[in-house]
């Protein structure tokens, strides 16, 4: 199964896209964590072309769409991709029907994680990654190293309410009328409404399995 996590930045499209994974099968790309990856790359030949990700704009589509059809390729995808923060344009989402139905595949399904505004800054002004495995944590945990890896926790370059706003808007410029192009064309689509901060990633996880049972999804939540 082919499937995009939709929502604006610190929405929980990487966390909920690694539970399911776990869940439902298929292997989460983030072409936010590749971007970072470059940028920690002066050699890489894209490491001019990313640059712009510091500054919280979007990395052209065709840089983009080219390197997620590079990625997709990856055996470790062969049984299906959840897509985390790709697309975010409608340029990148007619680029990934194209790529997926070369391989005679097609997006089955899109959750659009709709998160208020106030949850959003909570969220990434103290969101802390794990380098090694990613997971995301927050400040208010007070973590200071991975609990799984044991690594130091980080916080993004990102994550600063200048460039979060950018982000933002971003988002509601480029990315929201894929609400739009998904809900009218094939692709289950399943929508949640978060507007509490205390809501745990396991609550939300349970949120959406419930949705997809309700959409015959699921036959049995695991
Ligand atoms: P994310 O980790 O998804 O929040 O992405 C971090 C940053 O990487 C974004 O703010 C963009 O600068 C860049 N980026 C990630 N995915 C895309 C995409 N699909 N299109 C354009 N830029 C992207």
């Amino acid at each position: 199964m082919d499937i995009v996590m939709l929502g604006p930045p610190g929405s929980g499209k990487g966390t909920q896209g690694n539970l399911l994974a776990e869940q439902l099968g298929g292997r989460p790309l983030s072409t936010g964590d590749l971007f970072r990856e470059i940028l920690q790359d002066e050699s890489h030949p894209l490491y001019p072309k990313v640059q712009v990700v510091k500054e919280g704009k979007l990395v052209s589509d065709d840089i983009v769409n080219l390197v997620v059809e590079d990625g997709i390729q990856k055996p470790e995808y062969r049984d299906g991709v959840i897509f985390d923060g790709y697309p975010r344009t409608i340029g990148q989402a007619e680029a990934l029907d194209r790529m997926l139905s070369g391989m005679g595949r097609q997006v089955d399904l899109v959750i659009d994680l709709n998160v208020s505004r106030e949850v959003l800054f909570y969220r990434m002004l103290g969101r802390q990654v794990c380098p090694k495995c990613k997971q995301v944590f927050h400040r208010d945990q007070g973590l200071k190293n991975c609990p799984d890896c044991k690594e130091a926790l980080v916080y993004r370059s990102d994550d600063n309410e200048e460039t979060i706003v950018k982000r933002l808007h971003e988002y509601e410029v480029s990315t929201l009328p894929l609400q739009h192009y998904y809900r009218s064309s094939r692709p289950v689509y399943v929508t949640l409404t978060i507007d509490d901060a205390s809501l745990s990633a396991m609550d939300v996880n349970g949120q959406i399995l419930e949705k997809l049972k309700e959409k015959g999804m699921l036959q049995e939540i695991k």
